[in-house]
C-alpha cells in the first residue's frame, strides 16, 4: 500500500459528497428562482411597495424585492392561505 491511497479514497467520498450537496443546492435554487425572479420598477425609489415605508439598504442588498419584511411575510402568508 502507498501513502497516496488513503488519501485517494478520501478524496473519492469527499468528491461523491460535493455531487449530492451541489445537486441539493440547485435543487434549492431552482426552488428559489421564482422568489428571486422579482422585478424591481425603474421608478423603484427603495421603498416598500406595499406600505410606502424605507427597506434597510442591507435588505435590498441581499435579495431582490420591493417589499419590507412585513409586507412580504403577510404576502407570504397570504399566498399561502389562498393556495
Ligand atoms: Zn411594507
Amino acid at each position: 500500500m502507498t501513502l497516496t491511497e488513503p488519501f485517494e479514497r478520501v478524496a473519492d467520498i469527499s468528491d461523491q459528497a460535493t455531487r449530492i450537496e451541489l445537486s441539493h443546492v440547485e435543487n434549492l435554487l431552482a426552488q428559489n428562482k421564482k422568489a428571486m425572479d422579482v422585478i424591481i420598477p425603474d421608478n423603484f425609489d427603495g421603498c416598500c411597495t406595499e406600505c410606502g415605508r424605507e427597506i434597510p439598504k442591507e435588505r435590498l442588498e441581499a435579495i431582490r424585492t420591493t417589499l419590507c419584511a412585513p409586507c412580504k411575510n403577510a404576502g407570504e402568508i397570504r399566498s399561502r392561505q389562498y393556495r
